[in-house]
């Protein structure tokens, strides 16, 4: 119990990312968590930040009752939502994945398509542990739906013809995992998930097996804790740029998220520039509202300081030559040489490798 406690201390929310090939329900998924998490109103609400939804362990727990076990020692979950493989590849975090996880969404009636396999590739390439999301399952004929049921539930209580449908379906899933060098089976019945990839059957309409979903996410992110996965937040805030946006009466702005330690108004940060690294002062940091306004002013609320993992707006001079990408650091002054040698020697490694890919 003690070292549960101790390993729950400072530990920050891991980074969720989702991917798929296109029509298969990413969206969609992402919009039923957030969804699903709002009307949950008794569990703590869900936080918007730049690019990224903030899911809260009070949330999850209530939305897995009777589903999830103790012990959990991580605040949440953070997805963010990339636009694309490209992003995923150019979004890092000290030479890994900027994701801790990844969820691939792949819709069962159709199966793997080019973009599931080119995401699970890349995924294979970080060594990004992930969980496969077998999409659409409201839309194999005979199945009856119950709103945000456990997959686990919601099938025990379908006929055997529907049931032996996504049992075929879930193996063709397992067929192609193994062509790419994946061990997998459906999520109930795997033991050990540092070694087999989790199926999860689900509907990103009805919200059947989002629960599971997110119950495993959980589940994934604590095992790898264990086995080495960093999630402790200490000192000095960095992050990736998700993008450089001009915004009406604030000039250019970054969206970033931080995936380690503190940042704070009036700090220096070093950012990764197109031609070299760029230093400034936070002069503000932004995160969207709830709901969102339309005016530029009213659309964002400032905070003096924030701690990973987040996604901010970070309103600052001299951003122009600022990229999606790019690492950011926050700095004492007296580090400031070193600091800007660690973005170069960043940069530089971000190029070789995107070439090699
Ligand atoms: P994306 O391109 O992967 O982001 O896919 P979208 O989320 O935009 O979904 C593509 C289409 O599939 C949309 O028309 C969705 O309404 C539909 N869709 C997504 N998930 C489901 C699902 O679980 N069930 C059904 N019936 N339709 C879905």
């Amino acid at each position: 119990m003690a070292a549960v406690a101790e390993q729950a201390k400072n530990l920050r929310t891991p980074i969720v990312c989702v991917m798929g090939h296109v029509d298969h329900g990413k969206t969609s998924l992402l919009d039923k968590i957030r969804g699903t998490a709002v009307v949950d109103k008794e569990a703590g609400a869900i936080t918007q930040h730049i690019g990224a939804t903030e899911v809260p362990l009070s949330t999850i727990q209530t939305l897995c009752k009777g589903i999830m076990g103790g012990n959990v020692v991580v605040p949440g979950l953070l997805f963010i939502d990339t636009p694309g493989h490209h992003a995923f590849t150019t979004l890092r975090s000290r030479g890994g994945a900027l994701a801790d996880l990844a969820v691939v969404v792949v819709d069962i009636n159709e199966g793997f398509q080019p973009q599931t396999i080119e995401a699970i590739n890349i995924l294979k390439q970080f060594k990004t542990p992930f969980l496969v999301a077998a999409n659409k399952i409201d839309r194999i004929q005979g199945w009856t739906p119950t709103k945000n049921m456990p997959f686990i539930k919601s099938f025990a209580n379908q006929p055997e013809f529907v049931k032996n449908v996504i049992e075929t379906r879930t193996y063709e899933l397992v067929g192609k995992l193994s062509d790419l060098g994946f061990s997998s089976d459906r999520y109930d019945r795997i033991r050990d998930f540092t070694r087999n990839v989790g199926i999860i059957p689900l509907s990103a309409k009805t919200g059947e097996g989002v629960p599971d979903l997110l119950m495993m996410l959980i589940g994934l992110a604590q095992k790898f804790l264990e086995d080495g996965l960093k999630l402790h937040v200490t000192g000095p805030g960095l992050g990736t740029v998700l993008e450089l946006k001009e915004e009406r009466g604030l000039g250019y702005t970054i969206d970033t998220i931080f995936y380690d330690g503190e940042v704070r108004t009036g700090d220096t940060i070093v950012i990764g520039g197109k031609n070299k690294p760029i230093v400034t002062k936070v002069r503000a940091l932004l995160k969207p509202k709830p709901n969102r306004e339309i005016r530029i002013e009213e659309k964002f609320d400032r905070v003096n300081k924030l701690t990973a993992a987040a996604g901010v707006k970070i309103l600052a001079p001299n951003l122009e030559e600022a990229m999606a990408g790019s690492p950011v650091r926050v700095t004492k002054e007296a580090n400031l040489e070193s600091a800007i040698n660690e973005i170069e020697a960043e940069m530089e490694r971000a190029r070789i490798e995107c070439d090699e890919l």
